[in-house]
């Protein structure tokens, strides 16, 4: 079965300043080289980008200044939180409120466009972020993880953050443990009670689940190949990217940095230093090639959120 409703690239820009919390007067390497090498392979293929920012990052002059010009190119803006803690989902009701109001906020004020989509940092989703998408007229969410590859990769981000116990140990505070029994591989709605459903309706948020072929597969996004191997994701790309409804392909910038762009002090603690940029760029413009061949036109997420609504009614 082929499908020819559009597909999407998916940034979750994870930055390094979030992440390891380095010093302030730190450059991160994302906003620069590492969007810029993302962005070429792009203009390469005329794919935008769907990007999702932490709010707090975006209080520096300079990172703003970059969002709004990656946002004048075309590319959308999504929202992923204020200060991305690993249990979103699992904070107090002001707590949650505060996270994504604000950085929806200040992106709007920063680009001038409203965010129509969400990512929660470790996909930490629950009825109360549901709620508060709703009443932000949030188009999509696509903090579902419809595999049981979630347990390791929380643990694995649990450990990564062994320097700082107490940021890692929140990854493992969520409410939605059941998400991949619960969650359907295809786009599916959510209300703020978070009863699935298969079809639109008022008060139901629409759901891009992360792509997998179903519970027991692993869930595909880039950083996979670099634990499965890259034969696993170009043939599951080439599978769902052909046929899986709202088909996405999540990439993070931190994914395409090298060894040459930042101090070692600070790239010792960054996983996948020893792969060799070069090789890094080659898989990605693989995997886009593999998309183009699909015959699916590449849009952004928002395009494809509509086009799923679409065949919902
Ligand atoms: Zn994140």
């Amino acid at each position: 079965m082929t499908n020819n409703k559009p597909i999407a690239i998916s940034l979750n820009f994870d930055s390094l300043h979030e992440a390891y919390g380095f010093p302030k007067n730190f450059r991160d390497p994302c906003f620069s080289d590492g969007f810029n090498r993302i962005a070429e392979l792009c203009a390469k293929y005329s794919f935008p980008l769907s990007i999702y920012v932490v709010g707090k990052d975006l209080t520096d002059p300079e990172r703003a200044s970059a969002v709004k010009e990656w946002s004048a190119q075309g590319h959308e803006i999504g929202n992923h939180s204020w200060s991305h803690h690993f249990n979103l989902g699992s904070l107090s009701s002001v707590e949650l409120r505060d996270e994504v109001h604000r950085s929806h906020d200040l992106i709007s004020e920063i680009t001038g466009i409203e965010p129509k989509g969400f990512i929660s940092p470790c996909w930490s989703t629950s009825a109360k972020l549901v709620e508060i998408l709703l009443e932000l007229e949030y188009s999509y969410d696509t903090s579902a993880f419809p595999s049981f590859l979630l347990y390791p990769m929380v643990a694995k981000i649990a450990l990564n953050h062994w320097q700082k116990p107490l940021k890692g140990f929140r990854a493992l505070r969520r409410r939605d443990w059941l998400g991949p029994i619960k969650f359907s591989k295809h786009p599916f709605y959510l209300d703020s009670k978070m009863k699935v459903h298969n079809k639109p309706g008022d008060g139901r948020l629409l759901i891009l689940p992360l792509p997998s072929s179903g519970r027991f597969s692993s869930a595909i996004w880039h950083t996979v190949g670099f634990m499965f191997g890259w034969d696993f994701v170009r043939e599951a790309v080439i599978k769902l990217g052909k046929e899986q409804e709202g088909f996405y392909y999540l990439i993070h910038p931190a994914d395409f940095l090298g060894k040459n762009d930042m101090n070692e002090k600070y790239n010792m603690s960054l996983a996948r230093m020893d792969v060799p940029l070069k090789e890094k760029l080659k898989y990605l413009d693989e995997v886009f090639c593999l998309l183009k061949e699909t015959k699916r036109p590449v849009k952004t997420m928002k395009e494809v959120a509509l086009s799923v609504e679409n065949i919902g009614t």
